[in-house]
């Protein structure tokens, strides 16, 4: 296939020059950092480095981490980098243990962000006769906005769908003959879902690709998604924290993800002792921020495990490769693309009165995720009265909606009807198989 690159120089780049280009914005952005992010200058000196120390991107190891516990300590101002007359926009995740994420994005910022989802509708064929389909979530999350700028640079025609509403994308996309998709790879599969059962063939479907990420996928659901909509089907990374989708993405190859080096350099370490470990090995991602102005995280540890790549793409492209993520070194979960941890759970059980004698029941019927959430009564609330229970466990989803953005289906239980364990409790039972 005839390669389409959205900004060749860097995509296919020398070694070399990459990294001369990542020392220089190195350089300069541990500069900026360390002038105007008092959080970040002081986890510095406690390391004892200064931004003199750092002369190449040989020298990254010697900076601290971030991690999310930084975000929420330094929540919501403590991390810009700009003034916030500066800034253009914020963008949102349902992100940590109770506290969302909040990132901050100057102009210049929003266009890195948007080049890079150009690089991806590129990279899966997108030219300006497309037409692209942007059927991810709409406001703070950042998928909607990230793809909508990239297809706007590509100069496809762009359709601002949103998420949901399956009727009418199937409408908009046959009568205005989609070619792109971008969405989740559930969503992609349930239209895919949706089309069949109203009786059309892949051949009468228009698109020839789709780029789905923010959430786990297998390559049988590739498989599947691929045959129910006779595309090709490409997966697209990203976090908030960085910018959003984009941060890595797939080429005609897929056999990986490109990363975005030129904005975003990529290091995998142990997540134990914090060591950087040698290309090719299994450890947590972690992600530095090179040219970002607003929000510029460094050495920020994503808690994906993954491996990294520089073998040679097919493609032409130079860019280090990225497995897809082989899973957390925490235990969030993503449910209908919603970040969910079971300490916010707990949280929620506790605030209402209740034990946290919980589980957690996770699984994916027709494409679709499911989220049970079975809560032990304990004595005292104990009733058998059916009404009392509904009550109950309605009055428990809704705090648990208010927490999470996501609706559970709450199952009250007698007590000590959750199995105790002898170890670590199981809290989560997962059924998707998504790695
Ligand atoms: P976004 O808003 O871009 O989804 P979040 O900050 O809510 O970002 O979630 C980011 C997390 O989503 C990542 O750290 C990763 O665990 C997961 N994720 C994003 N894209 C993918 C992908 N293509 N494959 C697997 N996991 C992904
Ligand atoms: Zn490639």
């Amino acid at each position: 296939m005839a390669q389409n690159y959205y900004q060749k120089e860097i995509e296919t780049m020398s070694r070399e020059e990459m990294r001369k280009l990542q020392s220089e914005k190195l350089v300069k952005q541990v500069k900026h950092v360390y002038e105007n992010v008092p959080y970040y200058r002081n986890l510095m000196e406690e390391k004892g480095v200064t931004p003199a120390d750092i002369q190449s991107i040989d020298d990254l190891h010697k900076l601290p981490f971030l991690s999310k516990a930084d975000l929420r300590d330094a929540y919501p101002y403590g991390l810009l980098a700009k003034p916030l007359a500066d800034c253009v926009r914020i963008q949102s995740t349902s992100g940590t243990t109770g506290r969302r994420v909040v990132a901050f994005y100057t102009q210049n910022d929003i266009n890195l962000w948007e080049d890079c989802c150009a690089r991806a509708i590129m990279a899966a064929g997108g030219t300006n006769e497309d037409v692209c389909q942007v059927a991810y979530g709409y406001g703070l999350f950042t998928g909607g906005p990230g793809l909508n700028g990239g297809s706007h640079k590509v100069g496809c025609l762009t359709l601002p769908m949103s998420s949901g509403n399956t009727e009418r994308q199937i409408q908009f996309m046959m009568d205005l003959n989609a070619t792109i998709l971008c969405c989740t790879p559930s969503y992609a599969a349930y239209i895919g879902e949706t089309l069949k059962e109203q009786g059309y063939t892949p051949d009468q479907i228009p698109l020839k690709a789709g780029i789905f990420g923010a959430e786990p996928w297998t390559e049988e659901m590739r498989r599947g998604i691929e045959a129910s909509l006779g595309i090709k089907a490409y997966d697209i990374y990203g976090l908030t924290e960085t910018t959003g989708p984009g941060v890595a993405f797939e080429c005609s190859e897929q056999t990986g993800m490109h990363v975005n080096e030129d904005h975003f350099f990529a290091e995998i370490i142990d997540p134990d002792t914090g060591e950087v470990l040698p290309e090719g090995s299994k450890g947590e991602l972690v992600f530095t921020s090179l040219d970002k102005e607003a929000f510029p995280l460094l050495r920020y540890r994503t808690r994906d495990i993954c491996v990294l790549s520089r073998e040679k793409c097919s493609c032409g492209r130079t860019l280090i490769k990225m497995a897809k993520p082989m899973g957390r070194t925490d235990d969030m979960l993503i449910i209908r693309g919603v970040n969910v941890f079971p300490s916010q759970i707990e949280t929620v059980l506790l605030n209402e009165g209740y034990q946290p004698n919980y589980q957690i029941v996770v699984d994916r019927v027709r494409n679709n995720d499911t989220f049970e959430v079975n809560v032990e009564m304990s004595p005292d609330q104990f009733t058998d009265k059916v009404s009392e229970i509904l009550t109950m466990e309605k009055s428990l989803a809704n705090a648990m909606k208010a927490m999470l953005g996501i609706n559970p289906a709450v199952h009250l239980v007698a007590p000590k009807t959750i199995a105790r364990s002898e170890g670590k409790a199981v809290r989560v039972i997962d059924k998707r198989k998504l790695i």
